[in-house]
């Protein structure tokens, strides 16, 4: 289901809970865990000024476990191991070893409390040695699963630094006059080997390490404007210069010289997700985006909306639109590549994507052509869509220009969407063609549509029938395909 203006009070409705249930998550004091089974954080209670964790909690995704409460007794059972704990006392005994607690246990409404500040010798005693807990950041590493980056600074030909993680990483990236930060909120990476790094460049300057209520954060400091690219399968975080915004303005403005109290253009989003994505079919640059000038000659972003928790539209009551977008974005990936298309698709499993990562992987990408998919349950046939640009809007420099990064190829964009509308209505699609302000086509730097697909005359059904849905992606490929001559030569 597309966000269009008819439902943007509610889009605005629910981005403001979403932003009260941020705050609120924010302040909460959490402990994160990080196993090679699982990667978790867990709610802090405060009790007599002492911090507490559910054991049961802390356990259960670790292994097989089981409690049982009975008058001044707790006993649990970790797998193989026997633990009993007594309620205000602070010696436990673990496989019949005591143990000595920091505050005293708790129990309530049968749950037993531990101290945080007990883990450290407790945990040892249910999972053997390989556990480290950095106390004071609430961050408890299960065997050997630190991930601790090595940066090196390249000089030539631009200023450039190259982060190596050695695993996939998902850090929420943004920046502040000076700064690029990198929050890991689920990524278990400790400091390289000082917490501070100075740079020998008058560009890229220093890199700080910090951690706190299990959340990690590098911090890259410097004079100008930064961004930040993936590489490596999200193993490698290249951050350089931001580009220069001239391209891009959509009223002509001269460009804003890169000067350090400018924010760079969306960098709040160059982040592709976790391990094995984005899927790659075609080679795209190693190099940082900002110093890649071409367009990959005839390289495609398929964006399948939604993911994760983020579920889109019920379509049925066991059917949610980002399942059904999942699985068209893989047919028009293959219809695609039969039509001599590379195809970056930018979520090939579950994963949850922000609109700033989707179009700053698109960018990054200088591919010739985004599309993105949703799916609704009302209505027939098909809709294309393309940007609906703020007409004007206040000049505040290089946000301006990541909002209407799209003005500059927006005619050629509506050409796409003539061409895949008109090929739909050959495979008998009932087509609408509208400019909708659907984010992240504003934020796209390149010719792109948006398409929704609706049942056909099946009904519901049509929505996960594979040759309904392949029947579709043909027409768009076609689409496409017919008019890749007026891609490849787009300015
Ligand atoms: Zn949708």
């Amino acid at each position: 289901m597309l966000s269009t203006p008819t439902n943007k009070l509610l889009v605005l409705l629910l981005v403001m809970l979403t932003l009260l249930a941020a705050a609120t998550s924010a302040d909460e004091k959490q402990l994160s865990v990080y196993a090679p089974v699982a990667t978790y954080a867990l709610p802090i209670q405060e009790r007599s000024g002492h911090e507490y964790v559910g054991l049961l909690e802390l356990l259960e995704p670790l292994g097989r476990v089981s409690s049982e409460a009975s008058t001044g007794r707790w006993r649990i059972r970790f797998n193989a191991i026997d633990a009993e704990f007594a309620p205000g006392k602070t010696r436990a005994r673990v496989q019949g070893r005591v143990t000595d607690l920091t505050a005293p246990f708790l129990v309530e409404n049968g749950r037993g409390l531990v101290s945080v500040a007990s883990l450290g010798t407790l945990l040892p005693r249910f999972l053997g040695s390989a556990v480290s807990f950095h106390e004071s950041a609430r961050r408890l590493f299960i065997g050997n699963v630190a991930i601790r980056p090595s940066l090196q600074l390249v000089t030539e030909p631009q200023p450039h630094l190259v982060v190596s993680f050695g695993a996939a990483v998902n850090p929420t990236i943004s920046t502040e006059p000076g700064k690029l930060r990198m929050l890991f909120k689920h990524d278990p990476v400790v400091g390289p080997e000082t917490s501070t790094v100075s740079f020998d460049s008058k560009v890229i300057t220093e890199a700080s390490f910090s951690e706190t209520n299990g959340v990690a954060e590098l911090d890259i400091a410097a004079a100008i404007p930064l961004i930040a690219s993936f590489n490596n399968n999200a193993r490698t975080i290249t951050i350089s210069a931001a580009p220069s915004v001239a391209s891009g303005n959509a009223a002509g403005q001269p460009a804003q010289a890169a000067a350090g109290t400018s924010v760079a253009a969306g960098t709040s989003g160059a982040a592709p997700p976790a391990a094995g994505n984005p899927t790659l079919t075609a080679p795209v640059p190693s190099a940082p985006a900002a110093v890649q000038q071409n367009v990959n000659r005839l390289l495609a972003v398929v964006d399948p909306a939604h993911g994760g928790d983020e579920r889109g539209a019920a379509l049925a009551d066991n059917l949610a639109e980002k399942d059904v977008t999942l699985g068209f974005g893989r047919l028009l990936r293959h219809e695609l590549e039969v039509r001599g298309f590379a195809v970056l698709l930018l979520r090939d499993g579950d994963n949850a994507l922000g609109t700033d990562q989707r179009a700053g992987a698109a960018n990054a990408a200088h591919a010739i052509v985004y599309i993105s998919l949703h799916a609704v349950s009302q209505g027939t046939g098909a809709g294309v869509y393309t940007a609906l640009l703020p007409v004007t809007g206040p000049n505040n420099g290089t946000f301006r220009a990541w909002n209407s990064a799209q003005a500059s190829v927006l005619s050629v964009s509506r050409t796409v969407e003539s061409a895949v509308a008109s090929e739909l209505g050959k495979k008998q699609f009932q087509v609408r063609e509208e400019a909708a302000s659907l984010r992240p086509l504003n934020n796209v730097a390149m010719p792109a549509i948006a398409v929704e697909l609706a049942p056909g005359p099946n009904g519901l059904a049509d929505l996960t029938s594979a040759s309904y849905q392949q029947k579709a992606a043909a027409a768009i490929a076609d689409g496409i395909n017919s008019v890749r001559d007026r891609l490849v030569t787009q300015p």
